[in-house]
């Protein structure tokens, strides 16, 4: 079979959790940011489980996947919309029971005009110029806001996968002036954050990659297993070369496993030639272009060349895989394709 199958391990997920949860104070909530499909790994799984292992809140981009997550959870969570009330969502919205973030004061009047009573929480501009209202924004709205009684006061920090960051501190003291007044839980750790210190925590944190075991979440447990199956091996001679475009020629005999997965499956062509496998601790260099469906590895080193070799795991972690490709490991995880089957091990369920 040529079709991977990736594996995530539900109990690594709600391990991570907890140990961001331990970092902050008791009286500090930790919710769970799934948005993107709880990042690329599968929102139908992996949010009962976190709801099983404590966490009440959720944090998702847009109302359409507010929706899909309020499908899988039993149903006493809040779950927050971080594009807030868009034209358009309110009836999403009001069936979702979903609580949108408002960002600005057009989002307000709508949410407030269109669907009186149902929650809400408003975002505070201070440094990320992204979204949230500034000072003078939220002044014109502000008594109508808070009468209505938001149900949460965020912001989010642009640097706080930098401990050293002096934006990290500037925009600690903008949220406190901007929301110390206003009598609404507050909100301004992700993951990064969370790291940063206990001060920037308030009433509530939102950590999203700290979960499925991506930086700055150091001591995250990896949570996606990746293997790819050999579908050929090859010796090339001397002066052969490798892929499209000729670009990898071979310097000395060589042997060469061609494996199933390539950039469509979101291992990104920018890796080519920096990109490794494993085979257990033996590393195995990318060869030449990497191609839609389809990558070559050097296996020279290899006494034995196993069905499958190793893309993601213990050897080599979405950072190690990001770093190859020039990225993120945030984008390593929301790339990965869909021709991939998925498993679940660990589920508190299974
Ligand atoms: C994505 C996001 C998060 C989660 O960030 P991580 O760095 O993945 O922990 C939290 N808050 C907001 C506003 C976000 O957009």
């Amino acid at each position: 079979m040529a079709a991977s199958t990736l594996k995530i391990d539900l109990a690594a997920i709600r391990s991570n959790w907890r140990k961001l949860d331990s970092l902050t104070s008791p009286n500090c909530e930790t919710a769970a940011v799934v948005k993107a499909g709880a990042y690329g790994l599968g929102a139908e799984k992996i949010l009962p489980d976190l709801r099983s292992a404590g966490a009440k809140t959720f944090f998702v981009a847009l109302a359409e996947e507010g929706m899909a997550a309020r499908t899988h959870l039993p149903g006493d969570e809040e779950i927050f919309v971080l594009s807030g009330h868009m034209d358009g969502d309110a009836d999403l919205l009001a069936r979702g029971r979903l609580t949108p973030i408002l960002n600005s004061a057009a989002q307000i009047e709508r949410h407030l005009g269109l669907l009186p009573g149902h929650p809400f929480g408003l975002q505070f501009e201070t440094g990320m110029n992204r979204l949230g209202m500034c000072a003078a924004e939220f002044a014109s709205v502000r008594e109508r806001a808070l009468n209505a009684n938001p149900a949460l006061a965020m912001s989010h920090l642009a640097c706080a996968d930098d401990q050293g960051h002096p934006m990290n501190s500037r925009q600690l003291a903008e949220f406190k002036s901007a929301t110390s007044e206003l009598g609404v839980r507050r909100s301004l750790a992700a993951t990064g954050g969370m790291i940063l210190g206990p001060e920037f925590s308030f009433d509530l944190c939102r950590p999203g990659i700290g979960l499925f075991g991506g930086l700055p979440h150091a001591g995250a447990a990896p949570v996606v297993y990746l293997d790819l199956p050999v579908l050929q091996v090859r010796d090339v001679k001397a002066g052969e070369t490798v892929g499209y475009g000729a670009e990898w020629t071979a310097g000395a005999p060589t042997r060469i496993a061609t494996v199933s997965g390539g950039y469509a499956d979101g291992i990104f062509r920018a890796a080519g030639g920096r990109g490794r496998l494993f085979a257990g601790e033996f590393a195995c260099e990318f060869v030449g272009r990497v191609s839609m469906d389809l990558l070559a590895v050097d296996v020279s080193g290899l006494d034995e060349v196993p069905s499958e070799l190793q893309f993601m795991g213990d050897r080599q972690t979405i950072d190690n895989i990001a770093d190859a490709a020039g990225t993120i490991g945030y984008e390593i995880l929301t790339s990965i394709g869909d021709r991939f089957r998925r498993t679940y091990t660990g589920g508190i369920g299974s």
